[in-house]
């Protein structure tokens, strides 16, 4: 068997004993001659934030002028209390200290290029402590850093992508490495060496990317939960596993916020047909969920559900839009001018609806839509989207998910499926989110 990239998220290294824990399960796969790459510290329980959102209220306050002193001292105790219980020395991360300290005092630039260098230092902690430990253990371990991974991103900050024709780039000066590679996740840089980061939960997405420059047999993705379920555990906990899932359907899933997987990690891996495996620290040998390129149609019709609450839809009307050609041109366009991503879209000859999930730059959307629109907003909505291969060509499914939308009188708005007929996508209200998704689990998948 050839290379593996092994990836850990957050929760994985949010101690010192599952720093541990980690350095072990790598232990296990050398033979395979794991790339490892890392997400920042995590939480270990509940009611602690994440080393990345402290690290963004750090960058706000810093940014505004305001005094952040003690949001400094309380990220470097965290870290200064996981280096002493592993009996690392501070030493381990002091240059990489040094240079948050210097980021900090460098406000004068924009907003979003300033937070993604700050967002970075938590993958960079993360995984120079994890570097240390593996030697320590005679494991031989080299840190990356940023400007050495060469993920060259496009300047999108906050939601970066390495552009297909960059992947070759990734580690290029590492092919021959004899030692393990520990990599910081979530992070890459401009051209021109600006810092970026790669979208919340982005570390999956370093995880596929270093699979395909490195041609890797799998990429594994430690979390944990067991792989992942055929609902959001928190909503339906006896949702179960699913042992096998297509890369099409992954990708619908994580889109539709099954947070369990990043969704930019698909593409890397489909394009160069690498196994993705979704495993557990917590429990290293239980099985997991293996996506790839295969179809099953055997099973269930519907696989699984996945749901995203909060979005808000726009409804858009105008008199010019019957029968003129290039109105959805003109619409599509101000999204992309402001960067804001929609999620659904659903159209008659004189309306159409979408949603997006987050209001950035919503605004200026809806100020230049209203030149030549009718717009109106509603907030508060859910989408939930079903997922199978089986859908294909099989008659009768949606008639089977309204029906049972109707049974738990859940009103439906918003109707979207996709041409590969491998989903159905649709709305409710967020207060009746969970009804809806506990009924369609029940009716169609358990
Ligand atoms: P990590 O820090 O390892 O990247 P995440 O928190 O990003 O972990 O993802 C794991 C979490 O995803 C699980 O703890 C679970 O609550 C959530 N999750 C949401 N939907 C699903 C699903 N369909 N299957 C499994 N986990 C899911
Ligand atoms: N640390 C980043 C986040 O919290 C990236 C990741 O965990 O994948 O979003
Ligand atoms: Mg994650």
């Amino acid at each position: 068997m050839g290379r593996i990239v092994m990836k850990f998220g957050g929760t994985s290294v949010a101690t010192s004993s599952r720093i541990l824990s980690v350095a072990e399960i790598i232990r296990s796969r050398l033979h395979q001659r794991p790339l490892v790459v890392v997400s920042a510290v995590g939480v270990s329980f509940k009611g602690e934030s994440k080393i990345t959102d402290q690290l963004e209220s750090l960058a706000e306050l810093a940014h505004a002028g305001k005094p952040f002193d003690s949001n400094l001292e309380a990220i470097r105790t965290k870290h200064e209390k996981i280096i002493e219980e592993l009996e690392l020395s501070w030493d381990s991360v002091a240059s990489t200290w040094e240079l948050l300290t210097k980021a900090i005092a460098n406000t004068n630039r924009p907003y979003r290029e300033f937070l993604d260098e700050i967002f970075s230092f938590g993958e960079r902690f993360s995984s120079r402590i994890l570097s240390a430990v593996l030697n320590n253990k005679g494991i031989p371990a080299r840190y990356i850093d940023v400007d050495e991974l060469g993920s060259i991103t496009d300047q999108n900050f906050q939601d970066a992508t390495v552009p297909v024709e960059n992947e070759e780039q990734v580690l290029a000066g590492f092919r021959d490495e004899e030692r393990i590679l520990v990599i910081p996740g979530f992070v890459g840089r401009t051209p021109d060496g600006r810092i970026t980061t790669l979208g919340r939960g982005g570390s999956d997405y370093t995880a596929a990317l270093v699979g395909a420059a490195f041609e890797v047999d799998e990429i594994q993705i430690w979390t944990d939960v067991s792989g992942m379920r055929s609902a959001d555990p928190r909503l339906v906990p006896d949702a179960e596993r699913l042992e096998v899932i297509s890369f099409d359907e992954a990708k619908e899933l994580a889109s539709f916020g099954a947070r369990v997987l990043h969704p930019k990690t698909i593409e890397p891996a489909m394009r160069k047909n690498i196994p993705v495996v979704i495993l557990n620290t917590f429990d290293p040998q239980a099985e997991g969920t293996t996506i790839r390129n295969e179809r099953i149609k055997h099973g269930k019709v519907i696989k699984a559900i996945a749901s995203k609450t909060g979005v808000i839809r726009l409804d858009i009307d105008s008199t010019s839009m019957l029968g003129a050609s290039g109105y959805l041109a003109r619409l599509f366009n101000v999204f992309a001018k402001y960067e804001t991503e929609i999620d659904v879209v659903a159209t008659s000859e004189v309306s159409v609806s979408l949603t997006v999930n987050n209001s950035r730059n919503l605004d200026k959307v809806i100020e230049e839509l209203k030149t030549f629109s009718n717009v109106s907003l509603a907030h508060g909505k859910t989408i939930i989207c079903v997922v199978g291969e089986g859908m294909r060509h099989t008659p009768g499914v949606s008639g089977r998910v309204f029906s049972t939308m109707g049974t738990a009188g859940v009103n439906v708005e918003l109707i979207s499926q996709g041409s590969s007929e491998i989903n159905i996508t649709f709305m409710v209200d967020d207060k009746d989110a969970e009804r809806a998704i506990k009924a369609l689990y029940y009716a169609c998948i358990s």
